[in-house]
Formats: structure tokens, sequence, C-alpha cells
């Protein structure tokens, strides 16, 4: 291998297979967690550094205390006793000895020291027969790596059980980067360098790159981090200002009458509009105005309003003469919007059709004919919005609702049938802001953050089973004063057939037993789309009090009398499927109470539990998901590069993220094909490093 590397130049882009020490086998592990090149490593960044100032003498720890403590092995052993065998390490760091103890997975700890061993334990102090510290982590050091002696800080990796088995534990990681630096010969491409980056402060990346592996204070530790944040966020940014730019350059059309649709329907709502729907409308109007076709994300949670927004959005087009589209993800959903737009359109006799998968036959036919000749006005539709058949006479705006749940393709075959359309994407899924303008970086948003006066806000409980029986009873006042209660089951994939089992029984069980002289109805995914119907329609014409139902009532119905929401198994749901459900109720003008009943105790179960008890505030609840879930996850697509970047910190990031937009955005505007001579390092690394983040765009 030694002789390889003196033939070639060890570059950023070399693989580590020629590193002293890796070879291939080593490296087909380290590619299979992403780490193929020098360049991976470098920005592979370590999870927590280690410096004297954490470090505690055995001499002055307590029981009780979170303590690291660096020491040397001078005894280990098995320690046999009546009830468990326990595996025992001691150690000296020279004002005292101190054991740690393990219980668990003693063959494979046995194995791990040896005596005279360097190492840093991390781990609470209890006290039994003495001080000790129970299944501490702990950080093998290299002997001139001792913080205490050499005021090193020390840097700590992540790493996996197959990453550890063959040789990469933190300690393996801060050797494979030593062995790097002595034979790096270039350095990562530095994208900043010779550009003007206003007064965003960066240091350079070698130095960044250094500052990171092998730190020398906190300070510098603290401006690489800046400098590696910033990077990632800009080439993102980038992106999104290079789509948006695409996006800028197709000519648009001008809608700026309001026209006489909007006035009629106007005049005739039955509610004023809220300021944030007002403002709303004027942002999309200023659109619809201007030559540059919109591209807008329309944000707001649940009963916020969007479909009058929506609404009016499409009178302006048709006011036009052309045609509008919505597309929406699931049946129901299409179906809730058709309901909810046909109330309006029939005031003013706007053409409205609904499009379904369901629909064959001449009455297929006979739709299409009517889209074709433009004498459907206004199209809802799922998926089947974009079979090759459903031609537009002059698709001239689009809405896709939850467009998340589409793929940029999808979005794009619905747009090519259009001539330049205007866009407006809905979301009842609210979005913080970091995440907003990266995964969205490149449309502008619209939040509608006010819900409609005389709302009042939802309660929320969360009970054990022990408190159903006045759960129930509570449920019969209220029933006998009028109002509608639904309960909700889970429902997951994996366990679907026990999940439907669960919600059938509860179902039977809550009609015969608790509820003989009440009607309750029952609805699940699985079941014929007729039949659903009528439960449904039962439901609605308040024929039936109480509707048991799986998780397919998340989207897709209006119910103002609905007033109370039992949510089974509520640890089960993710905190953005529990907000969405309870925005089911609390439509109406009476109180609303959501019932969330815990049957299982997990830690982020209560958590989740606890944040709907405390806030109905939609942004609130995404926040604390994102916390808890991460970027990746939030979207429920698959995890990809960004989401899983151990450099960005969607919490934390939001005013360096804004700082890489402009910057990203200023560059792009000024120089779309990033040619100019200061930004061809920018293109360089781009499609190098950051090209795979175009599928992930794709995703989101
Ligand atoms: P969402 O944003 O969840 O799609 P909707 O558009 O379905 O919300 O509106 C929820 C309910 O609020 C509907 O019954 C709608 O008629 C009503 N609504 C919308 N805007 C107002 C308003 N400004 N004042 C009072 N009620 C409103
Ligand atoms: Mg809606």
């Amino acid at each position: 291998m030694d002789n390889q590397n003196s033939y070639f130049k060890t570059t950023y882009l070399s693989d580590l297979t020629y590193i002293k020490g890796v070879g291939p086998h080593r490296a087909a592990v380290l590619k299979k967690h992403g780490l193929q090149t020098i360049q991976d490593i470098l920005y592979y960044i370590p999870r927590k550094f280690l410096d004297r100032t954490h470090i505690m003498k055995i001499n002055s720890v307590r029981a009780g205390d979170e303590a690291v403590i660096i020491g040397k092995v001078i005894a280990k052993g098995i320690k046999k006793n009546r009830k468990r065998n326990s595996f025992q390490v001691t150690i000296s760091d020279g004002t005292g000895i101190m054991t740690c103890v393990w219980f668990h997975s003693i063959s494979w700890i046995t194995e791990k020291f040896i005596e005279g061993d360097l190492v840093a334990f991390f781990g609470k102090v209890d006290f039994y027969n003495g001080l000790k510290l129970v299944h501490p982590d702990f950080d093998l050091l290299d002997s001139g790596e001792d913080p205490i002696n050499t005021n090193q800080i020390i840097a700590q990796y992540p790493s996996t059980a197959e990453l550890k088995s063959m040789g990469f534990d933190s300690r393996g990681f801060r050797r494979l980067l030593r062995s790097i630096f002595l034979k790096l010969e270039e350095f990562p491409i530095d994208p900043f360098v010779g550009l003007n980056t206003g007064d965003v402060r960066l240091i350079s990346l070698p130095d960044a790159i250094q500052s990171i592996h092998s730190p020398e204070s906190l300070e510098k530790i603290k401006t690489a981090m800046f400098r590696l944040k910033f990077e990632e966020h800009f080439f993102f940014q980038i992106l999104m200002a290079l789509r948006r730019c695409v996006l800028r350059e197709a000519t648009g059309r001008i809608f700026d009458k309001k026209g006489e649709y909007v006035k009629r329907i106007y005049d005739r709502l039955p509610f004023t509009l809220t300021k944030a729907q007002i403002k709303v409308l004027r942002e999309i109007h200023h659109d619809l105005k201007s030559p540059i076709q919109m591209n807008r994300l329309l944000q707001g949670d649940v009963g916020s309003g969007k479909t009058i927004v929506a609404m009016l959005t499409a009178a302006i087009i048709i006011g036009h003469n052309s045609q509008a589209a919505v597309m929406a993800p699931t049946e129901i959903l299409a179906e809730q919007h058709f309901t909810g737009l046909k109330k309006y359109c029939d005031l003013v006799n706007i053409n409205i059709v609904l499009l379904k998968g369901g629909i064959t036959g001449d009455d297929r036919l006979s739709l299409l004919s009517d889209i074709k000749k433009g004498t459907a006005q206004l199209i809802i539709g799922t998926h089947a919005l974009i079979q090759s058949d459903v031609i537009f006479k002059d698709l001239a705006l689009i809405i896709v609702d939850e467009q998340h749940r589409f793929g940029v393709d999808q979005r794009k075959i619905l747009i090519d049938k259009g001539y330049h359309p205007e866009v407006l994407a809905m979301t009842a899924t609210p979005i913080p802001r970091t995440l907003a303008i990266t995964y969205h970086g490149d449309m502008d948003v619209s939040v509608i953050d006010e819900l409609p006066k005389g709302r009042i806000p939802i309660i929320t409980k969360v009970v054990t089973p022990g408190r159903l029986p006045k759960v129930y009873d509570f449920i019969r006042k209220e029933v006998e004063k009028g109002r509608q209660c639904f309960v909700v089951y889970p429902l997951i994939d994996e366990s679907e057939k026990m999940d439907l089992e669960a919600a059938s029984s509860g179902f039977k069980k809550l009609q015969k037993d608790i509820f003989p002289k009440l009607k309750v109805g029952y609805i699940h995914g699985k079941m014929k789309s007729d039949d659903r119907d009528i439960e449904m329609q039962d439901f609605i014409k308040n024929k039936s009090n109480i509707l048991v139902s799986t998780t397919v009532i998340e989207v897709g119905i209006d119910i103002p009398n609905a007033a109370i929401m039992v949510i089974e198994n509520a640890e089960r749901f993710g905190l953005a499927q529990l907000h969405q459900l309870r925005g089911r109720i609390g439509r109406g003008t009476e109180q609303s109470y959501c019932i969330l009943v815990q049957r299982k105790k997990t830690e982020a179960g209560l958590h989740r539990l606890g944040i709907m008890e405390k806030t109905n505030d939609g942004f609130e609840i995404a926040e604390e998901d994102l916390k808890m879930r991460g970027p990746g996850e939030f979207f429920g697509t698959q995890q990809s590069g960004y989401g899983k970047s151990l450099i960005v910190n969607f919490q934390e990031d939001g005013a360096i993220i804004r700082k890489a937009r402009q910057l990203a955005f200023n560059i792009v505007e000024k120089d779309p094909h990033l040619t100019g001579s200061p930004h061809q390092n920018i293109r360089k690394k781009f499609m190098q490093k950051y090209k795979s983040m175009l599928d992930f765009v794709n995703i989101g």
C-alpha cells in the first residue's frame, strides 16, 4: 500500500483504501458508512470534544456526579458474586483509584482493555462498596493524548458497532485522521476563496478542517464549525437559487383583474376573511399580476381557512377564461376539496369537476372532453390528473395540496399540461421556518398564521385506560347536548391486521357494551368506498353520534358538530399526525375536547403527548417534532444526505441559514451559470460534493 502512495499524490479525492492501516477490507466497511474518500473523512465531524475543563479528579468526585475521568487501567477482571458476575476495571489518575463496573456484555468488555491503557470514562458516579462508575462510556486514548498533561482537546467521533469492530472507534478515527494529515497534499476545494462574503467572516477551509480534527481551543472549534455549517447551508441554498432561477426564466402570464367571480363569491361569504387570509391573498394577487410565474407555498394550520384562499385564487384565473386544477394526494382529500369548493362554485356557476381513479367508461370520456373543451373550469383530482389522456384547454393555475407527498416529476407533468401555469402549493403541515427556507427555499412562502375568530381552543387531556369509564360518562353527557364524537384507532402498515382487529373490536364493544343506546358508526380504509360514504353521511347528518375509525379521517372531513375526539393508543402516533387528527374537531362554536388514551409508557411517547396537552399551535408542535425526529424524518421521506448531515442543525442554525441564503441568492442572481471567475470553485465543488442533493430536493 505504502508503495502505491508514493506513486500517487494524496489528495482529498484519494480513496481511503490507500491510507496506511486501512486496506480494502476496512475501506469497504467505511464506504458502507458513506466514507470513501479522504474528503468524506475530513467532513466527518466529531460528535463531542473532550477538554481538560470537563475532566474531574477521582479524589473530588461524589456520588451522583456526571463525571469524566481519565486514568490508567491498573487492574481488571471478572468479579463473581452470589447474584451475578460483573466485569470491573480499576483506574488511577494519580489522585485516587476508581472502579468501573459492567454487568452486561461482559465478554466483550473483557477484551477491550489492557493494563496500562489510558482511558477516558464518562458516566454517573454511584456509591456502593465505595465509589463506582456503572456502565460508563469510554474512549481509549493514545499515550500522547492525555488532555490533562498535554492540554489537548480530544475529538470524539460517532461510530457504530460495525465500525468499532474494524478498529474505528473514536481513537481509530483520530489515528486515521492523523495519518491523513501527514500525507495530505491537497485539501478540498474552498468555494469561498477570492469571494466577497460581505459581513460574514469565514476562515479558510483547510484551517477549519484542521481545527475540527486537531482542535487547539474551543474558540477555534466554534469558528471552524461556523465555517463548515455555512458552507453546507450555502450549497443547499445555491441549489434552491438555481431551481428558482429556472422557474423565473419562464415567462409567466399576467392575470391582473380580479374579475366578476371574485367579487360575487366575496359578497356572499358567510364570514369575513381574517387578516391573515387577506394578507395571503394580496401576496398571491401580486404574483398573478406580475409576468413572473407564481411559485408559492401556502402554509396554514388545519382549520385556518385555506379553501377560500384557493377558491378566490382560482376565481381570478377562471375569470380570465382559463382553467385551474387542484391536485391532492388521496381520493378522500380530493373529494373534500371538491365538496368544499363546490359550495362556492355553485354560487357563481363555475363548472367544477372531480376526476377520480374510479370514474371509467363514458363518464370518464365525457369528463375528459369537458376538460379539453374548457367547459370544465375548475378540475379537482388525485394523480389521475397527470395521466396522458387528460388534456386541458388552457390550464393556467395549479394548486398542489400537501405537495411534499408528490414527487417533483409528478408536479412537473401537471405543470407541463399548462402554458407557464401559476403554481400554488398548499400544506396544512406546519413547517419550522428554518426547514421551510431550506426545503422549499425555491418558493415564496405565505403563512396563514391566524385562525378564524370565535374558535375556542381545544382542551386536550392525556388519560390512562383506568380513566375511560369517566371519559365515556362525559361523552354520554356531551352527546345528550347534541355533540358528536370521533374515536380513532391507530393503523400502521407493519401491524395492519392486528390494528384493524383492535379497531373493529373496539367498535363492537363501544356499540354493544358502552353506548348501547347511541348509534355508533365505523369506517376504515379497507372498506368499500360506497359503504364508507354511507357511514360518513350518517355521521355528517348527525344520524350517528359516535364514529369509530382508523386513521382514514386524518384528512378530509369538516364536521363542526363533532366536538370530542378520543385517540386510542395515542402514544403510537407521531406529533404531526396527532395534530392533524385533532384538527378535525374544534371547528364549531362549542368547546371541543381531545382525549389521548395512553396505553404504553415510553419516554418519547409521554413527551409527545405532553406537548399535545400543552399547545394547539401547529408551528410550535412542528418545532418540537423537528427536535425529536430530525429533518429527514420530519417529512416522512427517505433520509438523505442533507438530512443526515453531521454538521447542520436546524434548531440552532437559523441565523447561519439566512446568511448563507442571502449570499447564495445574490451570487446566482448575478451569475446564474456560475461561470464567472470567482464562482468557478463553487461550481466545481457543487458538482463534486453536493450533486447528490439534487435527488433529495426531488423528494421534497
Ligand atoms: P383548512 O385550512 O384546514 O383547509 P378550511 O378552509 O377547511 O381550513 O376552513 C375551515 C373552516 O373554517 C371551514 O368551515 C370554513 O368555512 C371556515 N372559515 C374559513 N375562513 C373563515 C373565516 N375567515 N371566518 C370564519 N370561518 C372561516
Ligand atoms: Mg382544507
